[in-house]
């Protein structure tokens, strides 16, 4: 028999087990609470498409579309902030 997977994926991941998977994966990171970079508490949720709340302190973040942080995002922001120190 096969394993059970936690999410329920019939409404929108079908035909083939590996797009099920990522499809898991990514509800996962998805429905997961985050830390917020303002106030350091871990509840940030996801909002909408790309959009993250706090809970806490009310702060919105833009981050990732299914996580809160994504690799790209990281580069930006380091290279952003690395700007900003040489202005
Ligand atoms: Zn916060």
């Amino acid at each position: 028999m096969a394993k059970k997977e936690k999410y329920s994926y019939l409404r929108t991941a079908r035909y083939g087990r590996k797009i099920r998977l990522l499809f898991n994966k990514a509800k996962k990171q998805q429905t997961q609470k985050y830390e917020c970079p303002r106030c350091g508490k871990k509840k940030v949720k996801r909002e909408s498409f790309a959009i993250w709340k706090c809970n806490s302190c009310n702060s919105v973040f833009a981050g990732g579309a299914y996580r809160f942080s994504t690799p790209e995002g990281q580069t930006v922001f380091r290279l952003l902030s690395s700007l900003k120190k040489n202005v």
